[in-house]
């Protein structure tokens, strides 16, 4: 394992056991600390680098590599060469510095969706976590200038939506406060990068959501079909922890688990033996058999996304099999979709089962070489492939190097679900700790500043590391509407930023569309075997015995 519990060198400790992320397998939001991604919300890129610098050394404990996942992928770097600099750049030394690595990209079929840097927000829904913090995540992500994904079942678990009856989805949706709030407040700070997208699933495509957010916001939204996530094999779930909203939710049509509308179960609620309900949703498709059947309900639903008036459609598709990985890419590249994000085993953000999220489906590193492997099917046709995302436990920025190339040329971005929640909930709970008067409000967790961040400072402006850039961007006045969340978010980003303009740097690849597979290496054969990127030892072997003989 390339994690364990605590890094001396960069003098971070998991609060628990540490997963193939690096983030704990259990992160809370009352958090004191503190992991990489935790700290990197406060002292940003000051973190790429080993504490003590002056009195220690430091070697990574990352070359016994047994069983293959990203983190038995290396990256190249190279001795001489400089490629993809950008316009008024020269090979001079003094151009080819790591600060200089463009780090924007787009995505999209016909219209482009322009990112500061290659990373997107995993699908944050009904999750109750995710409506808490959410302006740390939206605010954040706009002004970082990425992808924010609103994910399944806002609209149908607000106790404040209406929903009409009958069959016709259109208009159906009257009023969706909190669907709303989330889209408005990415909207405000939205500058022309990134985009709010608004996912559908099951439930949501009968309440209307589609419907509604296109005579609400038009084509400043862009739409997403679901199909799975990485977490389960099943459609999302919450958990509540009163009658009244559980039969709230039977009501609007949810699979409520279990039944409030039992009177043995109300007996078990009111005595105490149930204490909460699991508020499940439905699979997708269950009444399609064939391939067939699967592309003519994708292609006839995008196709009436795009009657309401999308002009951006985008797939999510989790860790199912080769068949549901091909049927993806096949169906998302023949419908011109804009974007397919494909999120690998191991991540998750919510309430997924425990054992199901340890046990089920294809894990990240797998399903991704099996993609581009997929995608280069398409692609030696002369098909276009559509615009790739990759997810499923990334947190750091050499996971986003390596996805990308490894995805390359077909990945634009890669998806973060928990690891950029972590920066709103420690920027919350130092905002809630400074000021008392707004804790609960925001869902702060802490009465005082934790040692841990303390020994940071104690004020915003000594803790956040970006503070004064972000105050840059939007003005002093603006600064003080700026959840210390988002500033987290900002923060982290920055770290993830400048540490992967190092590695471009270091790979000689200036911008993106230079970036390609012979960027990594395999740490062992078995990676080598099912990545198809070659072993360390490898790699440009042959020249190296050319030189050699000459
Ligand atoms: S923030 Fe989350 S992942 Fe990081 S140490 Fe705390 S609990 Fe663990």
């Amino acid at each position: 394992m390339r994690f364990s519990k605590s890094n001396d060198v960069l003098g971070t400790t998991n609060r628990g056991n540490a997963a193939e992320s690096s983030l704990c397998t259990l992160c809370r939001a009352d958090c004191k600390g503190k992991c990489e991604t935790w700290l990197s919300s406060l002292v940003g890129r000051k973190l790429l680098y080993p504490r003590s610098f002056g009195m220690v050394t430091a070697g990574a404990n990352n070359t016994t590599h047994v069983g293959v996942s990203y983190n038995s992928l290396r990256i190249q770097g190279y001795a001489y060469g400089s490629h993809g600099l950008g316009k008024g750049l020269t090979n001079d030394p003094d151009d080819c510095i790591f600060p200089n690595v463009n780090l924007e990209t787009k995505f999209g079929d016909t219209l482009k969706t322009k990112v500061r840097m290659p990373l997107m927000t995993g699908a944050l829904g009904s999750t109750f976590i995710a409506e808490k913090y959410w302006d740390s995540f939206a605010i954040g992500g706009a002004l970082i200038g990425i992808p924010v994904v609103i994910g399944e079942n806002v609209v149908g678990v607000d106790l404040k939506s209406k929903i009409g009856k009958g069959k016709a989805k259109k208009g159906k949706i009257k009023s969706s406060p909190e669907l709303e709030r989330r889209i408005n407040t990415y909207l405000r700070y939205y500058d022309g990068y990134g985009a709010i997208i608004v996912q559908l699933n099951v439930e949501d495509t009968r309440n209307g959501v589609a419907e509604f957010v296109a005579e609400k916001y038009g084509n400043k939204c862009i739409i997403e079909l679901k199909w799975g996530q990485g977490a389960k094999n099943i459609g999302g779930e919450i958990q509540v922890t009163s009658l009244d909203y559980a039969l709230f939710l039977k009501n609007r049509g949810y699979i409520v688990d279990p039944d409030p509308t039992q009177p043995q179960v109300k007996e078990a609620f009111k005595q105490g033996a149930i204490k909460s309900f699991a508020r499940h949703s439905r699979l997708g498709g269950p009444n399609l058999d064939t391939v067939e059947q699967v592309r003519d309900d994708f292609m006839s639903s995008v196709e009436y996304l795009r009657s309401l008036g999308f002009k951006r459609v985008t797939l999510k598709t989790g860790s199912y099999g080769m068949e549901e990985l091909a049927m993806a890419i096949k169906f998302a590249s023949d419908a011109k979709c804009d974007l397919l994000t494909m999120d690998g085993s191991g991540g998750g953000t919510g309430m997924s089962p425990w054992n199901m999220m340890q046990s089920w489906g294809v894990p990240s590193i797998f399903l991704h070489s099996k993609a581009y492997e997929y995608a280069s099917i398409l692609a030696a046709k002369g098909e276009k492939v559509v615009d790739l995302s990759f997810a499923g436990g990334f947190a750091l920025e050499d996971h986003i190097f390596k996805a990308l190339a490894l995805g390359a040329p077909y990945t634009k971005l890669i998806c973060m679900g928990r690891a950029i929640m972590i920066p709103g909930f420690v920027g919350t709970n130092i905002e809630g700790a400074l000021n008392p008067e707004k804790k609960d409000k925001i869902f702060g967790n802490w009465d005082t500043l934790p040692k841990t961040v303390s020994d940071i400072g104690t004020k915003a402006e000594e803790i956040f590391a970006s503070y004064f850039d972000l105050q840059k961007k939007v003005g002093k006045k603006e600064m003080k509407n700026i959840p210390y969340g988002a500033i987290a978010f900002y923060t982290m980003a920055d770290k993830l930023a400048c540490g992967l303009q190092q590695l471009m740097a270091g790979a000689r690849k200036f911008s993106f569309d230079n970036i390609s597979r012979f960027d990594l290496f395999s740490g062992n054969r078995e990676t080598e075997r099912e990545t198809g990127i070659p072993h360390v030892s490898d790699v440009n072997d042959e020249s190296a015995k050319k030189i050699l003989n000459a």
